[in-house]
């Protein structure tokens, strides 16, 4: 089966895509290195390395940074080139001793190639490689040459992610993957419409994702060093997307929804089609207590407005729903103004184009400098949180040249409230970890700033239990977070010790 274009990555402007991280290290190794150091670990039994058991699974893949040739004798030349691949081993390796969250992370950008090739494999999947290395010399890209060329990925993705097993499956590997690297909480978002059809409905995809979630977080909580209390639980939800436009080629449920209803204009289908998604999402919530705790929308922002989704959102909110809204990825601040206004976003996924007064398209906006002022000092104010995604927009976006350029950097300046995330892990090759590292090489994070963004990753979550519950473990974290750091970062700080003042 083959599904054409179906994902929830959003549309990005095409263009020459770049990335500019010098050390392109193949997920699959790492997560065999991660296996076999974990399998040694616990031969050698816990408790008697001299790390955390935390500590010892979330730096393990990290590969040891090579010895210069020369022995003893080395140049300086020699040893200075060594010094920035060594702190940023040591920052990564401390980073990932941290309790981290991923707020923004696509299920089906982020299966294992090897799954993907498995899943393929048995349900008669064609994929351009049967291995894993062509897979990622052929499709997962470190670079994409055009938008068409990051989204293809999802076709084969979505193709294989037709029935319980697959959704199951994908689900439970993604939740390992985040909990070995140390990220205790994160939220999975995919549209369960791109994955419905005849012979599984939109409550069974649903399930199917929950279960596998949660067998991979049962058994993580199940770790002495979590289930005696003395780590903080690892904590998943699921956000449901609706999708901002669909075709028939996206799925077979989105062509039988465009086929039964032919005297409606699109627009009109594409609003019933996200507010359809928004009342099963409460249902399915409500009576099969599934975590679902978020509402977002994805796909192409231009010629798709978000006022088509407000009977969604609306729905999503009186039944207090919270919201998430991919906006400014790849149009202006307009598109970000809808998302607070028409849609109530909580959260803005991407933001991007936030501060970017020449993306002003409106001509009713005379002044765009401040209509820019205006709407970044309300999201600034509201402490609305931009889920930040450097690889990706770097990935996608043609007028990013350089990871430095990342508007981050201004989101920063405005005291934004910001959390880092992936959001596909193998489409864009990344891990919380490396995103987080980024950030800190590219904008020069202090010690005090990496702690803020990751700490308001855990606030700003739709956490799934009541606000007590969730004050309770912002606070357990917050600890663990202090002790990690108290335990395993040198005096200074890997990347200096500037002051700031106060909140991100
Ligand atoms: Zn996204």
């Amino acid at each position: 089966m083959t599904i054409e274009g179906g994902n929830t990555a959003g549309g990005r402007t095409p263009g020459r895509a770049r990335a500019d991280e010098p050390r392109a290290r193949d997920e699959m190794e790492a997560r065999r290195e991660d296996e076999r150091i974990r399998s040694g670990s616990q031969e050698r039994g816990a408790g008697r390395s001299e790390r955390s058991p935390a500590l010892r699974d979330a730096t393990a893949g990290v590969p040891a940074t090579p010895e210069p040739p020369g022995g003893a004798v080395r140049s300086r030349a020699a040893m200075e080139s060594q010094a920035p691949r060594r702190a940023f081993a040591a920052a990564e390796d401390f980073v990932r001793s941290l309790p981290k969250t991923d707020l923004h992370v696509h299920l089906d950008g982020s299966l294992r190639p090897e799954t993907l090739i498995e899943l393929a494999h048995e349900r008669k999947v064609k994929l351009p490689s049967e291995t894993a290395s062509g897979l990622m010399e052929t499709v997962f890209k470190e670079r994409y040459a055009s938008l068409d060329e990051y989204l293809r990925g999802f076709r084969y993705t979505c193709a294989v992610l037709q029935d319980r097993e697959a959704l199951e499956r994908a689900a439970y590997e993604l939740a390992e993957d985040n909990y070995a690297e140390g990220v205790r909480y994160f939220e999975v978002r995919f549209a369960p419409q791109l994955h419905a059809h005849g012979g599984m409905d939109m409550i069974e995809v649903l399930r199917a994702v929950n279960r596998g979630l949660a067998r991979a977080t049962k058994k993580w909580n199940r770790r002495p060093e979590v289930a005696d209390g003395g780590e903080p639980e690892y904590v998943y939800s699921i956000t449901v997307c609706g999708l901002r436009y669909f075709d028939e080629k996206m799925s077979p449920y989105y062509g039988d929804f465009i086929r039964v209803h032919p005297f409606s204009p699109k627009t009109q289908l594409y609003s019933l089609g996200s507010l359809e998604l928004a009342q099963a999402a409460v249902a399915v919530r409500d009576e099969y207590d599934v975590p679902i705790t978020g509402f977002d929308l994805a796909g192409r922002e231009r010629g798709f407005p978000a006022e088509d989704h407000r009977p969604a959102y609306e729905y999503a909110h009186k039944n207090f729903m919270k919201k998430t809204v991919h906006a400014g990825e790849a149009y202006g601040p307009e598109s970000i103004f809808q998302a607070i206004t028409d849609l109530h976003a909580d959260r803005i996924g991407h933001g991007y184009y936030l501060l970017s007064p020449r993306m002003v398209k409106a001509a009713s906006i005379a002044d765009k400098e401040g209509y820019v002022r205006r709407l970044a000092e309300y999201i600034a104010d509201r402490r609305i949180t931009v889920e930040v995604c450097l690889t990706s927009n770097l990935q996608t976006n043609p007028h990013l040249k350089d990871i430095a350029q990342h508007a981050f950097k201004d989101m920063r300046a405005w005291r934004l409230s910001t959390t880092i995330c992936t959001p596909n892990r193998l489409v864009s090759r990344t891990n919380v970890t490396r995103e987080l590292v980024l950030a800190i090489k590219h904008f020069g994070l202090t010690s005090r700033e990496l702690r803020q963004i990751i700490i308001y990753g855990f606030k700003r979550s739709f956490y799934p239990g009541n606000y007590i519950q969730k004050r309770s473990y912002v606070r357990r974290i917050i600890d663990f977070y202090g002790e990690v750091e108290k335990a395993h970062m040198p005096p200074g700080g890997f990347w200096g010790s500037a002051d700031d003042d106060g909140e991100p």
